[in-house]
């Protein structure tokens, strides 16, 4: 995508906007698939939260891909999308035995992360095969709000507990099919995955019929020119190699499976906000745009740094601006940041906002959401309407008084 091709559609569709482009996220997704075509059964299950807009579902299924989901909604839209359900995998924390039923009923593959619950649905359901989530408690993760693999964290039933996780299968008779970690995201080291795959593998050995292992997620995406990023090619080769010494070793053809959310969306997506005021104070330049944390969260939520770019002037003099954001308390998208020179009514393209942008906008200061664009072919495709004041009435029961 060109950056004429983004000043256009914000043109076009106005702004604030999200742009994603499709031909990135395919790129992404055959890197992958590429870095372990050595592994006969290879599965990538996209995860939904990090972008859930049906028609980027349907263009991952397209790609060949699953999906990881949290939550019975985001179940419901990949089936909307025309996922089968044997190619979602339902990876809640702390949900109601219930929401887990309703799940395993529509035929979605189950992965359960604590043993309360595994005990009363291996007591109740013998007979649905389910996916253990362990916790390797491997320290990983780029913040301590995304790194859910360590000793402190909810998530996965801890790998100390492997007895009472062995007991409840034997008391149960349930059917376990697959094993998972997922250990945080923005993993800088290739070595500290393999580490925890190899606490997988030792857990896996306890299991006699496993389908297949679920390595979760955690990929690095860079976020400007020369940042770390997870070496997906190196990655894939020491793991495929580990992985098919397994295999023999357990007897039986498994599938590896992982679930990017980021990796797959971050880099495709592009955020527009329009300049609607350069301010000069005493001790700054601040650039406040027509958007806010309502919409790019991120920044303000765990000190994620978008690069930012002012497309309608991309060859300015760079100088320090802090962009801010029009929410009425404290929204900062960047501090203190090199851009090219700022005019008021520029478009200002944020980075990196495919994964955990707009899936997790909101309606605070009762403003809309944007619109989202699909680049495809070459061509801008709205995906999603702005919202109207309509929306933000939606659901509200006004009082006769
Ligand atoms: C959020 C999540 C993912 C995706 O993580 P990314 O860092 O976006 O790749 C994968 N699996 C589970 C269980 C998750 O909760």
């Amino acid at each position: 995508m060109l950056y004429q091709d983004l000043v256009n559609l914000g043109q076009e569709f106005g702004t604030p906007l999200y742009v994603y482009d499709a031909e990135k996220i395919s790129s992404q997704y055959h890197r992958l698939t590429k870095a372990f075509s050595k592994v006969e059964n290879f599965k990538i299950h996209y995860a939904v939260k990090a972008l859930s807009n049906v028609s980027i579902l349907k263009f991952l299924k397209n790609l060949g891909s699953g999906l990881d989901t949290v939550s019975i909604q985001e179940v419901q839209l990949g089936l909307h999308a025309g996922f089968q359900p044997k190619d979602i995998i339902y990876t809640p924390n702390g949900v109601s035995m219930q929401e887990l039923e309703t799940v395993a009923a529509l035929g979605v593959q189950i992965n359960i992360d604590n043993l309360s619950i595994l005990e009363q649905f291996g007591t109740k359901h013998p007979e649905i095969p389910v996916c253990i989530r362990i916790n390797p408690h491997v320290m990983a993760g780029g913040n301590a709000n995304i790194s859910v693999g360590h000793i402190d964290s909810k998530f996965g039933i801890s790998i100390h507990q492997l007895p009472h996780i062995l007991r409840i299968i034997e008391n149960t008779k349930m059917h376990i099919n697959g094993i998972h970690m997922h250990t945080g995201s923005d993993i800088l080291d290739v070595d500290v995955f393999l580490y925890a795959a190899e606490i997988l593998f030792e857990t896996a050995k306890h299991f006699k019929s496993l389908d297949f292992i679920d390595f979760g997620s955690g990929f690095k995406v860079p976020y400007k020119k020369g940042d770390i990023e997870t070496n997906v090619e190196e990655f894939g080769r020491k793991l495929t190699k580990r992985f098919l010494a397994f295999e023999k070793e357990y007897g039986r053809t498994l599938t590896l499976a992982f679930e990017p959310g980021k990796f797959l969306v971050s880099e495709a997506g592009f955020f527009l906000a329009k300049v609607n005021v350069v301010k000069q104070t005493t001790s700054t330049v601040f650039a406040g745009i027509d958007t806010g944390f309502n919409h790019l969260i991120r920044p303000m939520l765990y000190g994620s740094e978008h690069f930012i770019e002012n497309i309608s002037n991309p060859k300015g003099k760079e100088r320090y601006y802090s962009v801010v954001g029009y929410i009425c308390e404290t929204d900062t998208f960047a501090n203190n940041r090199r851009i090219q020179e700022i005019h008021e009514g520029d478009i200002l393209c944020f980075k990196n906002a495919g994964a955990y942008c707009f899936s997790m906008s909101s309606n605070y200061n009762s403003r809309t959401k944007p619109a989202e664009v699909l680049w495809y072919n070459g061509k801008g495709h709205l995906i999603r309407e702005r919202e109207t004041f309509e929306d933000i009435l939606r659901n509200q029961v006004v009082l006769e008084i």
